[in-house]
């Protein structure tokens, strides 16, 4: 696989002087980090990226591959109408309640936390009221996060709303990283530098080419699906999938002055709209691309997105793990599908370099 994970191993094994094989099933490279060049700017084919991370580490390995622009995101959300800033920062509170001051703002969660009564929080509902009060849960998350997850609130796991930053102060950036930014020639170039001197071979699929690849190589690094590696022979792990809907407009070049825009609302039926341009900021156009996501259960034949990480599932990737221990000890799962992980690009390129250390 050519993705992120699998881009920084080849990288790596290659510097070593091994000989590398990326075998790619689309027809392109770079998994769900691919960038295509419309209208004159890098669209995001499968959804948003945006490279953020506290690790000097993985922050200076992807700038030996890019230049990153300064863009830092803040996202809006559109509840019927109504915009209010995310991630969840005195702005969120002042839109909702009127509130100026921290000190209110705390005292007005507290208050609908004890309302609700939840003192340990153990699915992401209660989570999120304990974090941020009932309001903000039914107008920005309730119904966000159950149509981009297709399950109850009360059924996921409370880490998922923990990615996003709750804050009392006016700032409006939604990571807390140190560094932030997107490459100016798109993440595919990341990749197509990464992947210098490999053979790629695209269209490729590894699963229905097993017989003649197997072979090539002393060491295969697997970052598809874990359980379709094994013909899902336990069962089928969950994952969600999105459908992209993109627009090229050329009546205007600036269609919702921001580069995010969630819907936080049970009716609109995509999540939310991706505006491209907006993620380089100053880029002149004429015309704008926009993209409407849309998210469901992932099927056999969609492309795997999301993995949902709760304890069925968990436990199910875990007897995937020790299959392949037993029955393929030599291979290596990595990347979002390998591990079945809800990894940041900052996290795979971490753990690509230590399972590249360790295979040296
Ligand atoms: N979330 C939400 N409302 C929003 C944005 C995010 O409730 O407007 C919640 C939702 O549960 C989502 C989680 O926060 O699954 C993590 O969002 P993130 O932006 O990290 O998701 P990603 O960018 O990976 O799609």
């Amino acid at each position: 696989g050519s993705g992120l994970f699998g881009a920084v191993l080849a990288h790596e094994l290659k510097h070593k002087h091994k000989t590398v094989l990326v075998v790619e099933k689309r027809g392109n490279v770079g998994g769900n980090i691919y960038t295509e060049n419309i209208i004159g700017i890098h669209v995001h084919m499968y959804g948003a990226h945006i490279f953020h991370t506290n690790s000097k580490t993985a922050w200076d390995y992807a700038n030996r591959f890019a230049v990153f622009n300064r863009y830092t995101n803040s996202p809006i959300a559109n509840y019927k109408g109504e915009i209010y800033s995310l991630p969840f920062s005195m702005y969120t509170f002042n839109k909702m309640w009127g509130v100026v001051t921290p000190e209110q703002a705390k005292a007005k969660i507290e208050e609908q936390r004890r309302e609700s009564g939840i003192t340990e929080p153990r699915n992401l509902e209660e989570q999120a009221i304990s974090l941020v009060g009932r309001d903000i849960y039914e107008r920005l998350i309730k119904d966000y996060t159950e149509k981009q997850w297709g399950r109850p609130c009360r059924e996921l796991p409370a880490f998922i709303i923990r990615r996003l930053p709750v804050r009392f102060t006016y700032d409006n950036n939604y990571f807390n990283a140190l560094y932030q930014g997107i490459p100016v020639d798109g993440f595919t170039s990341i990749i197509d530098k990464l992947l210098e001197g490999c053979d790629v071979r695209l269209n490729c699929d590894y699963c229905t080419n097993r017989g003649e690849l197997e072979g090539l190589a002393e060491k295969i690094i697997f970052t598809g699906p874990i359980d379709e590696y094994f013909n899902y022979e336990l069962g089928a792990l969950e994952y969600r999938t999105l459908r992209f809907e993109n627009e090229i407009m050329t009546d205007t070049n600036n269609f919702q002055g921001n580069a995010v825009v969630n819907y936080t609302d049970r009716n609109t039926p995509y999540m939310r709209i991706i505006e491209h341009k907006h993620f380089y900021p100053g880029l002149e156009t004429s015309g704008t691309v926009i993209t409407r996501e849309y998210s469901s259960e992932w099927k056999l034949g969609d492309e795997p997105i999301y993995p949902v990480n709760d304890d069925r599932n968990n436990s199910l990737y875990e007897e995937y793990r020790k299959l392949a221990a037993v029955r393929c000890p030599d291979v290596i799962f990595g990347g979002r599908l390998g591990e079945y992980k809800y990894y940041d690009m900052d996290q795979v390129i971490l753990r690509a370099l230590e399972v590249s250390a360790q295979i040296l």
